[in-house]
């Protein structure tokens, strides 16, 4: 007969994942409210309320578009509006979601040249500078700002100037940078930036939001692509002039996310994205006294940090046992990284004081799994980075 330990979950749980993310009592409160119908005065003022307090975030004076969908639908309403079946656009793979980008682009019969990146890495503005010259066919360049799967970033601002001085579009993703670190899309010559609502934001998931630039709106008003539910010329319509969305939006999420950015601009962005940085350097900061290693030392990501486990250390098995043992989620490596990696995710409801509990479950885990270490020795390193910044 076999023993199958039976796993009681903790009481307090503690979600440091990249997604989805821990969510405030406020939001939370909000979304409880009893459902409105979306077509009612009432419903078209939360609408505006939110899409306008979203435009810091994105560093647009355009405007913000909401979608009823995961953080990928939005990634296909920009390849979808943006190119036409057979048209060609270079994208950056660093990681699993770059790789969703080149299948994305597949699915709707557009041809991706792809631009490899090792995982950890950023994007040399070389490597776009040589991609654009071989490609002058392509119509737009896509890239992640955040590349969650490996916890890098990559640099946006060089690209920009780069597609800009071309009739390249630009389309980033920026679901684990809006709302973490400043990324002005009209100064940096973004075309389409888009997030979902379970990063940054304080969320649930459900919710994507997406906005263009003035050339990528005309690109979309010509765009022959076969959409129907993401049709961003009627959305605008629809939003912009109507003060409604064009199908049944998610209600409840966006009272929450109306909500939340209140929450935000209430701390101020300059705090947010302050406090995003102290979480991140905090975090990086245990790596070296643990005897790990950071995937990502040269262009680490300020949304979540991705620490290298032991050689011989099973890494899938340190996250299950922080989680069921401990009560504290974070994420392991995907493909290549599986059972390599340990990423803390450093988004949504924290604080930088939330970073002591994710490092000493993760000092727990590793002595419980073997590794050798000054227990403690993490957590102080959190605590001195902390300490410099009072
Ligand atoms: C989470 C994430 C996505 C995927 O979004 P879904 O909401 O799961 O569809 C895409 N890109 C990045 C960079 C992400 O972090």
């Amino acid at each position: 007969m076999g023993c199958v330990r039976k796993v009681v979950p903790p009481l307090k749980k503690y979600l440091f994942t990249p997604g989805p993310v821990s969510v405030p009592p406020e939001v939370l409160l909000e979304m409880a409210r009893p459902i409105i119908h979306h077509r009612t005065r009432e419903f078209s003022a939360i609408l505006d309320h939110a899409r306008t307090l979203m435009q810091p975030l994105f560093g647009t004076q355009q405007e913000v578009i909401l979608l009823a969908a995961s953080g990928t639908g939005a990634m296909e309403a920009a390849v979808t509006n943006l190119l036409g079946p057979g048209d060609h656009a270079i994208y950056v793979n660093g990681g699993k979601f770059g790789e969703r980008w080149g299948k994305v682009l597949a699915a709707n019969a557009m041809v991706g040249h792809e631009v490899t990146v090792e995982w950890g890495r950023a994007v040399r503005p070389e490597q776009i500078e040589e991609a654009l010259r071989a490609h002058p066919e392509a119509r737009a360049l896509l890239v992640q700002a955040s590349e969650t799967s490996t916890c890098a970033i990559h640099p946006v601002a060089e690209i920009g100037a780069l597609t800009r001085a071309r009739d390249v579009m630009l389309i980033v993703d920026g679901i684990t940078s809006v709302g973490v670190f400043e990324q002005k899309m009209d100064d940096l010559g973004v075309d389409a930036y888009l997030t979902g609502s379970q990063k940054a934001l304080m969320l649930p998931p459900g919710l994507a939001m997406i906005a263009l630039s003035p050339r990528a709106w005309e690109r979309a008003g010509k765009t022959r692509t076969p959409r129907y539910y993401f049709d961003l010329p009627r959305e605008l319509k629809a939003q912009r002039d109507e003060h409604l969305t064009a199908w049944t939006p998610a209600v409840s999420l966006i009272f929450g996310l109306a909500k939340a950015l209140e929450l935000i601009h209430a701390e101020t962005l300059p705090q947010v994205y302050a406090r995003h940085r102290l979480m991140a350097e905090a975090t990086r900061a245990a790596a070296s006294p643990l005897g790990l290693k950071l995937i990502a030392p040269d262009a680490p990501a300020p949304g979540v940090t991705g620490l290298l486990t032991p050689a011989g250390l099973d890494g899938s098995k340190l996250v299950r046992m922080m989680r069921d043992d401990l009560g504290v989620s974070v994420q392991g490596g995907q493909d290549q990284m599986k059972g390599k990696l340990v990423r803390v995710g450093h988004m949504g409801y924290l604080g930088p004081l939330d970073m002591l509990a994710a490092v000493s479950a993760l000092e727990i885990g590793l002595t419980r799994l073997g590794h050798r270490f000054a227990m403690g020795a993490g957590v102080a390193a959190v605590q001195e980075r902390l300490a410099r910044s009072i």
